[in-house]
């Protein structure tokens, strides 16, 4: 692969150092990418803050750029993918995927209305609200859906007429380079700018007096700390952070019915996603069944390098949260719980682990209570509804959660009792452009997506015209 650059002002910025990016299917730095210095930082908010007024000009224009921008995606979304399979593991389907898919976001974004509304027309006003851009955007992306979600990002940003520097995870820095360059010719300079560097890169971005807005997603830890690095200068946050989603099976459920679509919802990219199934509850009568439909299908889950044919599942992305969830497998076995699929690392190279159903998980398990983020699924047994949605409730997560039950009507009012930001019923993970997402309490603070993302990226103006 030709060294990949940073891009700032449209212009591709070769590194003064570079860091090693590890492919995580064999454990080996595979490639290296620029760590950006606070000299090219300034350089790229410089760009960004220069950009602005020509950008946010001309609504016409820039929905045109984002249709062209959508277009370039398509065409290269699997040598993309290629990129994003080395750095973060999963299939190259599902990253070729991933990359078609940020092409969806920027398109439906393109198309979105940026709404000006009336809100007094008489003999004694005209008035109008109306939706400003907010001016820089800092994003700040992880390392497990990098380009999908600097999309959730970039495409709302640019369509309300702000202008960008995109930072992401160290562990996945190549695929957003690419990005970068691949819309070089595309964006006008300066529009979208891509820095790459470690954890401090981040914190340079927020502490920054350029933005006007963070648009993180990453961790509780790391948003606390993006929250208080925005409030001296009241920098607008969106926060994305993490899930703990519980999926509760009611009585009527069949298990074999629904384990196809709970598991692939656990289990999708590893695991490591934010609104992945993290908790399953099931009731007393049909635990057996749940935990063994859901074994069965962890036992033939085909798991090895994201880029041999027919694997559906990739390492782990990288060695910390690899030994993070094989420290949370280890201490939930030794606590009294039960492997009844997998339990532990695969005796390979890279960060390969066995999916894994752990039964009986003793109450209080880290397992249950954080957010495990890869292969590992806790099944709990319930005796009444009213339990199983105390439970479900009772963490500081609110990301999303299900309620699975033949009676479709029961499922959703039970749902109604859920509080996260998405609840499911039949179903989980399906997400969309047009649905809001985001989280109650500490999943997370405003929502990507939909009207009420874009908004999320505009300051509302009162235009007040006096009659007479
Ligand atoms: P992380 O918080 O460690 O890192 C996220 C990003 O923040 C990275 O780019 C990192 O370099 C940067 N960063 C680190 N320290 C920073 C600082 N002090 N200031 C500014 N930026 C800083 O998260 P991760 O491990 O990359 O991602 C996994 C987490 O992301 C999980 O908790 C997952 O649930 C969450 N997530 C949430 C969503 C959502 O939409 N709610 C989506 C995907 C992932």
């Amino acid at each position: 692969m030709p060294d990949l650059t940073m891009t700032i002002d449209g212009r591709a910025v070769a590194a003064e150092a570079t860091f090693g990016v590890v492919n995580p299917a064999t454990g080996e730095v595979a490639e290296r990418a620029p760590d950006a210095t606070r000299a090219q930082l300034d350089a790229a908010m410089a760009a960004a803050a220069a950009a602005l007024p020509g950008w946010r000009a001309d609504e016409g224009a820039r929905r045109k750029t984002l249709l062209a921008a959508a277009d370039v995606l398509f065409a290269r979304a699997e040598e993309i993918g290629r990129v994003l399979t080395l750095e973060q593991g999963k299939p190259l389907a599902e990253a070729t995927g991933e990359v078609v898919g940020a092409g969806i976001w920027l398109k439906y974004f393109a198309e979105l209305e940026l709404p000006r509304e009336v809100i007094q027309d008489d003999e004694r006003a005209f008035v109008e609200v109306v939706r400003r851009p907010i001016g820089v955007v800092a994003a700040i992306t992880p390392w497990n859906f990098p380009l999908m979600l600097a999309a959730w990002k970039v495409a709302p940003a640019l369509l309300a007429g702000n202008t960008i520097v995109l930072k992401p995870s160290p562990y996945t820095p190549l695929s957003s380079l690419l990005l970068g360059e691949a819309l070089r010719d595309v964006l006008p300079p300066g529009v979208l700018n891509v820095v790459t560097g470690g954890d401090e890169l981040g914190a340079w971005m927020t502490g920054h007096p350029v933005p006007r807005k963070i648009s993180f997603t990453g961790s509780v830890a790391t948003g606390r700390r993006v929250a208080a690095a925005a409030a001296p200068d009241l920098k607008r946050v969106t926060l994305e952070l993490g899930g703990n989603d519980p999926a509760i099976l009611l009585d009527d459920v069949d298990p074999e019915a629904v384990a196809d679509r709970l598991f692939g919802a656990a289990f999708a990219n590893n695991g490591q996603v934010c609104a992945a199934v993290k908790r399953v509850y099931a009731p007393a009568a049909l635990y057996d069944d749940v935990v063994e439909a859901l074994a069965a299908r962890a036992r033939a889950a085909k798991v090895g390098d994201g880029t041999a044919e027919g694997v559906q599942y990739g390492p782990i992305n990288n060695r910390p949260q690899f030994e993070r969830v094989g420290e949370l497998v280890a201490e939930a076995l030794a606590g009294g719980a039960r492997a009844a699929a997998g339990g532990g690392p695969l005796d390979r190279a890279g960060y390969f682990f066995a999916p894994t159903i752990l039964a009986d998980v003793p109450d209080g398990s880290r397992i249950v209570e954080e957010e495990q983020f890869g292969p590992a699924l806790p099944v709990i047994p319930y005796r009444d509804v009213d339990e199983a949605l105390a439970r479900a409730n009772g963490t500081h997560f609110g990301l999303s959660g299900s309620v699975w039950g033949a009676d479709a009507d029961r499922a959703a009012a039970v749902a109604d009792r859920l509080e996260c930001g998405t609840a499911w019923v039949n179903t989980h993970l399906a997400l969309a452009p047009h649905q809001p997402f985001g989280g109650f309490k500490w999943s997370g603070l405003g929502v990507e997506n939909g009207p009420w993302g874009l908004y999320g990226f505009t300051e509302i103006q009162v235009v007040h015209r006096a009659r007479g």
